[in-house]
Formats: structure tokens, sequence, C-alpha cells
């Protein structure tokens, strides 16, 4: 991994490269942001640059350390992943059993490179005893050793922890480089790149695994118009059969919400300007414009705002069916009015 993989993060690349060139590598690396945007191919080619023979401010990714890296399998760049703690149950953090075998590494000199490079996943979630003991390691750390935390927030790690080390700031990706890069890597037709771009809500890797998946993402749009459609029906069963079936799907559901949510924000933009460019759903221009022919502005804006609601109370795990519920109702509500309504 080079940083020529990384799609955006303009500002954290320049930091990064500049140290390269600097050769002034703190012992270790804050690296703050989203999920899914890139903070773990950044610290990867980051590990190459550095362990890399032939130096500079990008790895070569041809020579015989890179490609150890590449292949997982270079002896100075260790990777700290939740997996399962000693009593065999899965985990959300890097336990103190990892921590311990780091420290017992980092005590000895790199093997082959002028670095050792760890790489520590879900910093944030790291309990007390694992990150304190990874405390002492900054507190004194042995020379060559370069540790790279992964975190959503700073706040969330252990200030003493967060104050040793260099904070590199990570945000979201603008949906059009988004779209780029699933053309140029995935050979995404533009249309449903532009799609699963916005889809992907500034994540570019829920994006690229997406592509790589192999689903056809407008199967799914189908059924998600489909049950909206069906929402404007008299019958008062509807919303409740219609969350019981979003429900079933689990991982799924906020997917579902975002799906719907595009829609209905395509079709409130055609209300309002009639102009494809700004619509996300491009393959779809007829169907968004018969739906807005038939819907009023101010129950699409409620509706949107319904399903930016229903999100934020599922992340909060109230019961998914429940809330489901709760939304179609409102929606079929204000389907049955004025709102939303199939030609
Ligand atoms: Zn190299």
């Amino acid at each position: 991994m080079t940083f020529r993989g990384l799609i955006d993060q303009r500002r954290a690349r320049l930091l990064l490269q500049a140290v390269l060139r600097s050769g002034r590598v703190a012992h270790a690396y804050l690296f703050v942001g989203p999920s899914g945007v890139g903070r773990m191919t950044a610290a990867r080619a980051f590990a190459q640059a550095l362990l890399c023979a032939a130096g500079g401010d990008d790895a070569c990714d041809r020579c015989t350390s890179c490609r150890k890296v590449g292949a997982g399998a270079h002896p100075d760049l260790r990777v700290l992943t939740p997996g399962r703690s000693e009593a065999g149950a899965d985990r959300r953090a890097v336990g103190i059993d990892q921590v311990r075998e780091l420290k017992r590494e980092a005590a000895y000199p790199p093997y082959e490179a002028r670095w050792k490079v760890f790489i520590v996943e879900h910093a944030e979630a790291m309990r007390a005893e694992a990150a304190n003991s990874l405390l002492k390691v900054l507190e004194e750390p042995p020379p060559g050793v370069v540790i790279i935390l992964i975190t959503e927030s700073a706040e969330a790690v252990l200030p003493t922890l967060a104050s040793r080390a260099q904070a590199v700031r990570f945000s979201f990706v603008p949906a059009p480089e988004i779209a780029q890069a699933l053309t140029a890597r995935c050979g995404v037709a533009p249309e449903r790149a532009r799609y699963l771009a916005a889809l992907a809500g500034g994540r570019v890797g829920a994006a690229l695994a997406d592509a790589r998946s192999g689903e056809e993402p407008f199967e799914r749009r189908r059924e998600v118009v489909a049950t909206l459609a069906a929402l404007r029906s008299a019958d008062v069963l509807v919303p409740l059969a219609a969350a019981e079936a979003v429900a079933r799907q689990k991982e799924d559901i906020e997917r579902w919400l975002d799906i719907a949510l595009l829609w209905i924000r395509d079709v409130a933009v055609w209300q309002e300007t009639q102009d494809p460019a700004l619509l996300v759903n491009l393959d779809a221009v007829q169907e968004i414009a018969a739906w807005a022919g038939g819907a009023s502005g101010v129950r699409l804006r409620r509706a949107a705002a319904a399903i930016e609601e229903a999100k934020s109370h599922l992340r909060r795990n109230l019961n998914p069916r429940l809330v489901l519920e709760a939304l179609f109702v409102r929606i079929a509500r204000h389907a049955d009015r004025d709102g939303v309504r199939r030609p």
C-alpha cells in the first residue's frame, strides 16, 4: 500500500510525507477520523514507506521490503486488530494480552528495516488496563519503534496516551472524489459510481466494498422505492407489514433508510430545480420526475426528516421494528393526504 492508494485526505498525506522527507519520525501517531475514510490505508502506506529500502516520501512498492509488507509478512510491521480474547470471546478492542506482546516485541531492535511499526486499530475502545500498558511503552519508547493508534475520536483515547502521540486528522471524503475512485479503480460506470458515492456518505471504504461486492445497487433501490410507494395505500396494516419486512434486514436497515433518503431528496430536488445534474439517482430521472409531480414539498421534507430521526434512533439501539413502524406510519400519514404518491 502506497500513498497513491489513498483517496483524498490531502492534509494527512502532506503531513506524513513531510515527516518521511525530514526523517523526524515521532514515536507515536494518533490517526483520528471516521471509519472507512482511509485511516488504515494511510497507516499502512506510512508504515510501508518507513520500511521501504528505497526511502523517500512514498514506498517504492517494488523492493523486497515492500513486497513483504504487501504480503502481510514483514517482521517489522505488526497490525493489532481486536480479535478474540484468551477466553475465546470476540472483542471490540485490542486487549491487554496483545499489548503485552507488543511490548515484548518493541523491546527488540527492528529485524530488517530502520523502524519497527505497530498499528493499533480501534484505540478508542481499548480498556484502561490495555491503554495504561501501552502508555508505558510510549513513556520510554524503545529506539526505532513507531506506534500508530487509529481512533474515531481523540477524546475517547486515554488523554495521557493521546498527548504523547502526534495527531493526524482524517475527514469524510467528498462524494465526487469517491465516484471518481470507483470509476478509476473498479471500472464502475459513472451513473452508478455517483449513486454509490452518495450512498457511502463520505466513507470511501464502504463505496469500494459495495463496488467490489458485485451486488446490483439499483436492484436494492427498486425494493426500497416499491415499499415507499406501497405506503401511500390507505390500508393501515401496510406500514406495519413493511416495518416487519425491513426490520428483518438487520445490518442492512440503515442502508435501506439511506437509499430511501436519497430517493426522497432527489424527488424534492427535482421539484425545486428540474435539474438532472443535481440528482443522485441519475439513471431514474423519469421516475423521479413522476414522483415529484405527485408529491408535496412539505411532506417530502417531513419524510426526509423522519428518516433522519429514525436513523438516529437506530444508532441509539432502539428496537428496529418499533422505529420502522413509527417511521412508516408517519410517512404513510403524510402520503395519505398529499404526500409521496406514485403516478
Ligand atoms: Zn520499497
